[in-house]
Formats: C-alpha cells, sequence, structure tokens
C-alpha cells in the first residue's frame, strides 16, 4: 500500500464528556504552527458538536461505533451520531477512498490505564508510530485489536492507512486535569514528527518487536433476573489495569459484601475496569492477552 502521507486529521470530542480531547483541539485551532509539519497538512476537527455543547458521551448513538460501512452506507440510521457519522464520512473520505490518510482522535478513559495507545492496523507505518511514541514516553501501553479498516466502526479507520485513538487516564467525564491533557498533547506532537521524520526517510531506529495487549473479551457487571446490576468492581481489582487476573483472583463485590472470583482456567488482564461510560452496557471491564507485536519492515518509507 502506498504509505506517503499527506493529510492528517487530529479529533476530539468524538465523546462529547472527553475534556482532554476536545480542549487541545480548540488549543489548536487557536495555535495550528503547534500541529504544522513540512511533508503533510493537519486538520483540526471537533467530530461531535452537540454532545461537546452537552458534556454528553453520545446524544443518540456512541459515535465511535458508527463507521462500519454498511452502517455508513445505510440510509435508514438517522440518530445524530449516525447523521454525524456520514457527514464525517463525506469530510474525511469517503471510507472506501479516503482523502485524510491518517487520524489521531483523542480519548480519556475513567479507568487507570495511563496512556494506551490504541491501533487495529499492522500496517509497519501504524505500529512503527505505537513503537515510536512508547520510546518516547516509556508509560504508556500498547493496546492492538486488529481488525479490517472497511468493516470497522472506530473513526480511526475513516484514514487511509487507519490511525492511532490516544486513550488516557484515570480522569472523571467532564473534567480536565493539567498531567492527562499534556501526557496527551506530548503524545501528539510524537506521533506528528514521527509522520514527519519518516517522511524526511530520517532512520527511526525503532525495535523489531514490543510487549502490549490484545482485546478478547468484554466482562459484563453481574446482574439479577430484572436487569439489575447485583455487584461491582471488587476493590482488590479496582485500578489495576493492564495487571495480571488469575484463575481464583476476586473480579466482583456483590452488593451484600461477598466477592464473586474469576473462574476461567488461564490468567488474564484487565482493561477498561470499571469505566463509567459502559455501565450504559453493564459492563465491568475487559479481558485482554498479552502479547508481542511485531514491526514488519515496510518496503515504502519515503517516496511520493
Ligand atoms: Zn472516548
Amino acid at each position: 500500500m502506498n504509505d506517503s502521507i499527506r493529510n492528517v486529521a487530529i479529533t476530539g470530542g468524538t465523546h462529547g464528556n472527553e475534556l482532554t480531547g476536545v480542549h487541545l483541539v480548540k488549543h489548536w485551532l487557536s495555535q495550528p504552527e503547534e500541529v504544522k509539519r513540512g511533508s503533510f497538512s493537519t486538520e483540526l476537527h471537533l467530530t461531535n458538536p452537540q454532545a461537546i455543547k452537552d458534556v454528553r458521551r453520545y446524544i443518540d448513538q456512541d459515535l465511535n461505533r458508527q463507521f462500519d460501512i454498511q452502517d455508513l452506507r445505510n440510509p435508514e440510521l438517522k440518530g445524530y451520531e449516525q447523521q454525524r457519522a456520514k457527514l464525517l464520512d463525506a469530510l474525511l473520505g469517503p471510507k472506501e477512498n479516503p482523502r485524510i490518510d491518517f487520524i489521531i482522535d483523542l480519548h480519556t478513559t475513567t479507568a487507570n490505564m495511563g496512556m494506551s495507545l490504541v491501533f487495529n492496523s499492522g500496517d509497519p507505518l501504524v505500529v512503527g508510530m505505537a513503537f515510536y511514541i512508547k520510546q518516547k514516553m516509556p508509560h504508556a501501553t500498547l493496546f492492538y485489536e486488529p481488525s479490517n479498516r472497511l468493516e470497522h466502526n472506530f473513526l480511526t479507520s475513516m484514514g487511509r492507512l487507519s490511525g492511532l485513538l490516544i486513550e488516557v487516564g484515570p480522569i472523571a467525564q467532564g473534567l480536565l486535569n493539567y498531567e492527562v491533557y499534556s501526557d496527551t498533547h506530548i503524545a501528539v506532537m510524537h506521533a506528528l514528527d514521527y509522520l514527519q521524520q519518516r517522511s524526511e526517510g530520517l532512520p527511526l531506529n525503532l525495535p523489531t518487536q514490543m510487549a502490549g495487549y490484545q482485546f478478547t473479551k468484554k466482562v459484563s457487571l453481574p446482574e439479577n433476573t430484572e436487569g439489575e446490576i447485583t455487584a461491582m468492581i471488587h476493590p482488590d481489582l479496582q485500578g489495576k489495569d493492564y495487571h495480571a487476573i488469575k484463575p481464583g483472583d476476586p473480579l466482583f463485590i456483590t452488593l451484600a459484601g461477598e466477592t464473586i472470583a474469576y473462574e476461567g482456567e488461564s490468567t488474564v488482564y484487565g482493561a477498561f475496569i470499571n469505566e463509567a461510560a459502559y455501565y450504559d452496557q453493564k459492563i465491568g471491564l475487559s479481558f485482554m492477552k498479552k502479547i508481542n507485536i511485531n514491526l514488519e519492515s515496510s518496503t515504502n518509507t519515503n517516496c511520493g
């Protein structure tokens, strides 16, 4: 695939109550030279204006689940975010052959996930970016979930070479926190510098393999027959994102104070533990597996 980058989009407010991305994009709209690099143009977009105004995650649907090609082409889907997704498809896409080469989408989480670099493509340009940022910011965690770009429903899948979702926490919804804001700011600068250095053909000295995590499943909070939550995240698990969960380890604690243990047969790792945004679906956490991510050598690092 031609991996030269001409058009980059930085997007914030895809979830309207994640203020870090909203205010970083606003900041850069007033200081565009900060995100300007020589070899490509950088666009800034606040993607969910009504949700941002209302400081809500979404109005009708989660915008960051609306970009599957089938949904974008389905005229029956007319909710606010479904229409926003179609508008963004016209602005950044079309999905089948996007105008934008790469999307950096800014998010926050209420879970203790630190800086998580979420990417869905094994393309060396994308993996290389994650490796580059992790080298500069060793506290970052690589969160790799391979997926088919056309069928994927994240906003980052709208980029021709997909993109990078930067997810930083813990931070409450609707809040700014300078540590989270500045960490996200620095990561975006590294992402842009990486694209610039790559296009100039400068040596990036990246490792061929780095450790990371891959999503395996979502785990529901226990509920009764009426569909009401009957337990919460166990205090021993709270805040322990990316830590091992072994068979028999506590997972939940009931309203009456009884521990519910993990009954699986193999060790897993938790992420999005007690994420506030997932209570609407009564999801308590995600299970992840530890993986090694390989950076394939790129055959086309520097051509127009
Ligand atoms: Zn988000």
